[in-house]
């Protein structure tokens, strides 16, 4: 849905873009904890027709990520 713009489930266009960012009420945060006090953001997409979620780590997060978990 990130790339696609469309739900793959029912081909719904109408598409909800949620950031989860530090610093926004609890309800749409979102993180992967990589320490105790650091946390990376995970935004999600989601089908305001039938629900099906997607879940990406955009940008510099995804680094973060990578540095933290990569083997
Ligand atoms: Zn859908």
């Amino acid at each position: 849905m990130k790339n696609s713009t469309q739900c793959p489930k029912c081909e719904s266009v109408d598409i909800m873009q949620i950031n989860g960012l530090i610093g926004q009420t609890q309800t749409t945060l979102n993180l992967i904890s990589i320490s105790s006090s650091e946390g990376v953001a995970v935004t999600r997409y989601v089908c305001s027709d039938c629900g099906y979620s997607e879940e990406w780590i955009v940008g510099k997060n995804l680094k973060k990520l990578k540095k933290k978990y990569r083997k």
